[in-house]
């Protein structure tokens, strides 16, 4: 009897030894069924055992899964995240594994078929049936009811009426793919140079990072689809990480009308079963072309053609709880184990990815302009110093009159403000009191729509009090400042004949009424849109062509290492918005400070000297891309305890030349869910070995009570 490593998804230290039967053959990359403790685990076949126990004396496996065995690049990828994050590799594997149902043996799925026999009573609802079942295959009856648009009780009747015959359905047939054959857009020179030097990549099937660096609009999605072409043509699959998937309808459409079918689709809004059958389809080699959320590079691909990270700059990428890693970042370390070629694409690509590409390490291919006759808007600062809006409201006049302009030609206008809800503090005007959340050191957030004080940090909501808590005035309660519920007033209160729409994570209908809000928008649906970042990405709305940016200063304020550069992208992101398909595209930005580098930027267009001067301040500063940070949190439910054990972390802290601990302070949210926190944060060169300093330093202390410590290596988050 031989024996061998399983590593299993949860938060153990590593693999277990389990003995294999003597009627089982099992290698590397196997999943299989384990005994853990009384409970029965699914697992994967790690390696051989570590022979510390006698075979005899192991638990044995009980069973392998029907399931093709996982390849070795993405069990070295589980094994280097784990390494680089610090978690352990079996919470990495989780990411894998997180569809149980994928091992079970599938059931048969039923749909319907003609027979032929007309019902005895014919009716318009049962005729659709029928005609819709004309030219399409046998289909499920609930597919089968919503095209035809009828209740699921007319199926069943004409299969009473023995009109329509039930019969299974093959799950793993070969449905028809993306066609590498059908043919794009005629791409402009420039275009088709980049997309010649993506395809070469694609086609050489060697790792490298290329950076596809254009302004909005300039067709860096019409490019990477030729990436994705030459990969289909290699019939090898193509991933597409994309920042903020629920939210891609357009993108789905687009790239069906380019491939003649849509992608494979992989986020947290799917369902069990599609998940099941998407993450099958995977394992089994059936899927060309997927879009997906970060965890899509764990997905168990047998091979990739080509990795794109589309808005590669963007913050989302990076999950922020469980398994803290970067998606852009992993996705490099996953091309390069996979050996193919990865393409980051964004109008403002981060400042690592910026002196990644200057360095030479990355390949970067420029898109200056935008397609056809679109231009990039204008972009303009307004001195709120100087020119303040009227009393009461938050619109600059010469914003209300851009407004007007773009409605009288038939466009659209934009209004962005990241800040959700009507507004961000309440006071009491009688004594002064603030409304703040009971479990976080935070202000509890007006949403007017909802009529509720909420949380955004816990989510602990309670309804507008109609008299003071502390001083039991009634109706003395202020609103201090705006979100986007409040400019919606005041636009509805200057434009009321005006069609509105808001687009924030509030939306009454959830991800579905966002996404049908963004529909409608691009069809010209509404006249002035109000919304927060979601508006910002990679939307194209044919007739917007004006932008107004309610206050310019928002994200520069909280002087976190990428307060800048954050800004920059999103304001330049949301301007981008602007003049896609009109001519003379515009925004507009209420500003307090406009000599900010930030928005002299925006406004003179000269991203890479922004660029440049941030990356020399970087370099100075010794921050990253040109050092590295790491930042350990400590949390408890009893803030001396936290305290105590921050302390004691401090004193321990072993010592290293390329490395300084600074810390531990409270955290700038010193409280959140009712728990302290104190931040410790890690500062180093780029050679400093900080995964060792921070295993070897938390090694050498024990938690203990409700202290809880996580790690986060390379930050953006610093709360
Ligand atoms: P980006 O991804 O850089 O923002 P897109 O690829 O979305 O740019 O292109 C912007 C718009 O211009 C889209 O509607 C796209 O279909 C169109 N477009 C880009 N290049 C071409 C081209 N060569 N021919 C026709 N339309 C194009
Ligand atoms: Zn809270």
């Amino acid at each position: 009897m031989q024996s061998v490593s399983v590593l299993i998804p949860l938060a153990l230290p590593g693999p277990y030894d389990y003995a294999v039967p003597d009627d089982m053959m099992l290698a590397r990359g196997d999943f299989v069924r384990v005994p853990l403790g009384p409970r029965q685990v699914n697992g994967v076949v790690w390696g051989p055992g570590a022979g510390d126990v006698a075979p005899a004396k192991l638990k044995p496996v009980l069973a392998r899964h029907r399931v093709p065995a996982l390849r070795d690049p993405l069990m070295q990828f589980v094994d280097w995240v784990a390494a680089y994050v610090l978690a352990p590799p079996g919470l990495v594997l989780r990411q894998v594994m997180r569809v149980p149902a994928a091992f079970e043996p599938e059931k048969p799925v039923f749909g319907y078929r003609p027979t032929g026999t007309p019902p005895q009573r014919m009716t318009p609802a049962r005729q659709r049936v029928l005609d819709v079942l004309k030219d399409t295959p046998p289909l499920p009856g609930p597919d089968l009811a919503r095209l035809a648009g009828v209740s699921g009780s007319v199926i069943k009747g004409l299969h009473e009426a023995g009109s329509l015959a039930k019969t299974e359905l093959a799950t793993t047939g070969s449905e028809r793919g993306p066609d590498p054959q059908m043919v794009g857009v005629a791409l402009s020179p420039a275009q088709q140079e980049v997309a010649i030097a993506l395809g070469t990549a694609v086609a050489a099937q060697t790792f490298g990072v290329h950076l596809l660096d254009g302004v909005t609009g300039s067709g860096k999605t019409e490019v990477y689809f030729e990436a994705i072409s030459e990969a289909l043509k290699k019939q090898r699959p193509a991933l597409i990480l994309l920042p903020e998937i629920s939210l891609t309808a357009q993108f789905l459409a687009r790239f069906e009308r380019r491939f003649g079918s849509p992608p494979a689709l992989w986020h947290s809004g799917l369902t069990p079963a599609e998940r099941r059958r998407t993450w099958r389809a995977v394992a089994e080699n059936r899927v060309q072309v997927l879009v997906g959320a970060r965890s899509g590079l764990f997905l168990p691909w047998s091979d990739l053609g080509v990795i794109i990270v589309d808005e590669e700059h963007d913050g989302g990428f990076k999950q922020e709880d469980g398994v803290v890693y970067n998606a852009r970042d992993m996705a490099i370390v996953r091309a390069q184990l996979t050996n193919c070629p990865v393409v980051l694409s964004s109008a403002t690509p981060s400042l690592e990815t910026f002196v990644n590409a200057r360095q030479g390490r990355y390949k970067a291919h420029r898109l200056a302009a935008r397609h056809g006759a679109a231009e990039l808007p204008d972009i303009e600062l307004v001195d709120m110093r100087t020119s303040p809006p009227q009393r009461g409201t938050w619109l600059v006049p010469q914003i209300g009159t851009a407004i007007e302009a773009a409605i009288e030609r038939g466009e659209q206008a934009l209004l962005f403000l990241n800040r959700r809800g009507y507004a961000p503090l309440t006071i009491c005007r009688a004594c002064g009191h603030r409304y703040a959340c009971p479990n976080c050191d935070a202000w509890m957030v007006e949403h007017r729509f909802r009529r509720q004080l909420e949380c955004h940090h816990c989510g602990h909501a309670r309804p507008v009090p109609e008299s003071c808590d502390a001083c039991d005035a009634p109706d003395q309660l202020v609103a201090c400042g705006p979100g986007v519920e409040r400019i919606m007033e005041e636009v509805a209160a200057r434009f009321p004949e005006a069609r509105t729409a808001i687009l924030s994570s509030d939306h009454m209908g959830g991800v579905a009424g966002i996404r049908e809000t963004i529909n409608q928008i691009a069809e010209g649906g509404a006249d002035i849109i109000i919304g927060t970042q979601i508006v910002a990405k990679g939307h194209h709305f044919p007739k917007l062509s004006f932008v107004g940016v309610v206050d310019a200063d928002l994200g520069l304020g909280n002087g976190d290492l990428r307060a800048a550069e954050r800004t920059y992208q999103m304001l330049s992101q949301v301007a981008g918005r602007s003049g896609r398909e009109t001519t003379g595209g515009r925004a507009l930005l209420q500003t307090h400070m406009p000599d900010h580098p930030v928005l002299q930027a925006l406004v003179s267009g000269d991203r890479d000297a922004f660029l440049e001067r941030e990356a020399a301040a970087r370099e100075q500063a010794g921050m990253p891309p040109y050092g590295r940070l790491g930042a350990i949190i400590v949390s408890a439910t009893d803030q001396q305890e936290g305290l105590r054990f921050a302390q004691e972390l401090a004193r321990k802290t072993p010592s290293h030349d390329a490395l300084r601990v600074l810390g531990p302070a409270p955290a700038p949210i010193a409280r959140i869910r009712d728990r302290y926190r104190f931040r410790f944060l890690l500062k180093g060169t780029r050679q400093a070995p900080m995964q060792a300093f921070i295993s070897q330093w938390l090694g050498g202390v024990q938690r203990r009570g409700s202290v809880r410590i996580s790690v986060d290596i390379d930050p953006y988050t610093f709360l």
